[in-house]
């Protein structure tokens, strides 16, 4: 067997490891453009802001490693250039002296990732203008941070902004993030960043969302963004993060299927439409865990596994990828922000009947020392409790319970399941219930109706916002420091002695901080004949919603 694998870095040195393990027999040989295989991508913002201080930590091994242990053919700044299927062979040109060669092959898997986006605006190759891949630009992007550098403008809200922020801020240097749309994140639900966006401020980065850039311009102290509201920003550091388009040359030319948005289309074997070429990683299309559909999702770990899988087929290891639902985490100083399979409004996209509750627990028992706070989204069909995505945004414990739900979410789990679920648990890890627990129990009780629940974002506004009473169940101190506008405040402890005071022809929405103290008083007035709901997440969840630049 003869494999030919092009790209070495995530996927590609994955596939190779593998297929070394599968057989011993093989010749295998890994094609890599760049000058290094196998380095951290993840690692690069934080080597850029000096937390991560030794450069060679970010090589997770070496072509020299790799031929020692695992005996590949490793050839680095080697450009795989064209496939030629019919005589199984690909074209390579060796960049150091670029003379080009043939190298046939009996199965061929493009790792080739995804290129970020450089928008042809005028002054986009001006110096100082940059992207971040590899660890070439980290070199640049260092070393101009190094030399002193004020003011970075950051395109894009996305996650590799928000690290770069992270690490400029560390830096000391004036951060600005100008997104496109509406919100950072793109794949969480715009209210679940609202913390994300006060932490940013809390730091001092800029925020400046519904704005683009239209053009870059030299100046005396460096560069100038121009945007598209007129407003112009200083800086001498510009990096473009406004996503990934998937490296798909090799196989559009060689007439290899390519999806809507130009991912490679593989089978759940990683075969593409030809069955000796397999492609993995940021390149291909995969299907939704969730909805089914095709997406494109550049992440570390799909394309890690999926460099297993194809080099399992390779070898006639019959291993399926079982799609991909979008788990992702963000750090940022100490807040997190975690999810897994489907937003709500990806839900709503689709048509696709949901409901959602939202949690505030804290991350261990309270009366242990230190809790972090965490707010969790749960979002799950309503005809059987299905789980179908989970978003989490908090301190410490936020990661745990994303992960702990991405792994309810393959397995197919319901909202009944959370209900159950036995996590470990000691004063500083956990809770007796956990928040998963609590998150089941509420979204359980919610599709049982024991507890009926209304969501803040239609309650306050118009028209169900007229016809509802607005209840606040905590005391009148809370009450005083902060409630939702229109409200009238009855602590709940007080509230079997006064429900002469509320209506008897009008829905009442009854909230307090979090949610607990609400079904209390909801239960309360159910059985005293009243049509009662309760605010999902109290109050919390209504400062999720509430504009965090007002
Ligand atoms: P890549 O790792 O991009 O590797 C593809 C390689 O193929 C490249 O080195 C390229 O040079 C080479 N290549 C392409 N075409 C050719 C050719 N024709 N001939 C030879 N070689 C070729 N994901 C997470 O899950 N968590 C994170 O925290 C995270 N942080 C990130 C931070 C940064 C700054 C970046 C850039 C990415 C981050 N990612 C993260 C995304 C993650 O790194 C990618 O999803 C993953 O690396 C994809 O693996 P891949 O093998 O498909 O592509």
């Amino acid at each position: 067997m003869k494999l030919l694998i092009v790209g070495g870095v995530a996927g590609g040195a994955s596939a190779a490891a593998r297929a070394r393990r599968l057989s011993e027999d093989a010749e295998i040989i890994l094609f890599e453009r760049g000058p290094d295989v196998s380095f951290a991508n993840c690692g690069l913002p934080y080597h850029i802001g000096n937390e991560i201080a030794d450069r060679n930590k970010l090589l997770v091994t070496t072509p020299e490693r790799l031929h020692s242990r695992f005996k590949l053919d490793v050839r680095t700044r080697s450009s795989v250039e064209a496939i030629d299927r019919s005589a199984h062979s690909v074209r390579v040109r060796d960049l150091a002296t670029g003379n080009e060669y043939e190298e046939t092959y009996d199965k061929l898997i493009l790792a080739t990732g995804a290129a970020p986006f450089r928008p042809s605006i005028p002054g986009i190759d001006l110096p100082g203008v940059f992207t971040l891949r590899n660890l070439q630009d980290t070199d640049h992007i260092k070393s101009q941070t190094d030399r002193g550098v004020k003011q970075v403008v950051l395109l894009g809200g996305g996650f590799i902004s928000l690290e770069l922020a992270e690490n400029f801020v560390r830096r000391g240097v004036a951060t600005t993030i100008v997104e496109r749309g509406d919100q950072i994140l793109a794949p969480f639900d715009k209210e679940m960043t609202t913390p994300l966006v006060h932490e940013l401020a809390r730091h001092g980065v800029t925020l400046l969302l519904g704005q683009s850039a239209e053009a870059l311009e030299k100046t005396a102290d460096g560069l100038e963004v121009c945007l598209n509201s007129g407003q112009r920003l200083p800086a001498q550091l510009v990096i473009f993060g406004v996503g990934v388009r998937p490296e798909n040359k090799l196989a559009v030319d060689a007439s290899l299927e390519v999806g809507p948005r130009g991912g490679i289309r593989v089978n759940e074997y990683l075969q593409t439409t030809d069955p000796n070429i397999y492609a993995v990683g940021d390149a291909v299309e995969v299907r939704d865990v969730v909805s089914g559909e095709p997406i494109q999702v550049p992440l570390a770990g799909p394309a890690n596994r999926q460099g297993r899988i194809a080099a399992d087929n390779v070898f006639g290891h019959r291993a399926t990828y079982r799609g991909t639902q979008g788990t992702a985490i963000l750090g940022f100083f100490d807040h997190t922000s975690a999810i897994t399979g489907a937003a709500e409004k990806s839900l709503r996209r689709a048509n696709r009947p949901y409901r959602k509750i939202y949690v505030h627990p804290l991350h261990h028992a309270g009366y242990y020392p230190g809790a972090d706070a965490m707010t969790l989204k749960l979002l799950f069909d309503p005809s059987n409790g299905l789980l179908l995505g989970a978003q989490g945004v908090g301190g410490r414990g936020v990661d745990k319970r994303i992960d702990v739900l991405a792994v309810a979410i393959q397995a197919g789990m319901t909202v009944f399941d959370l209900e159950e679920m036995e996590l470990a648990y000691a004063p500083q890890y956990g809770s007796a219930k956990d928040p998963i627990n609590m998150a089941g129990f509420v979204a359980a009780g919610l599709l049982r109706g024991e507890h009926p629940q209304i969501n803040v974002e239609t309650v306050t506004v118009p028209p169900a916002a007229e016809q509802t009473f607005l209840l606040d169940v905590r005391t009148p101190q809370e009450f005083a420091e902060g409630h939702i506008p229109g409200a009238k405040n009855i602590p709940v402890d007080e509230l079997r002695g006064r429900l002469d005071e509320l209506p008897c022809d009008q829905q009442i929405a009854a909230y307090c901080q979090v949610g607990q103290r609400g079904y209390l008083a909801t239960r309360i007035l159910l059985q005293a004949g009243f049509a009662a709901a309760n605010v999902g997440g109290g109050y919390k969840t209504y400062q999720l919603w509430q504009d965090p630049f007002a």
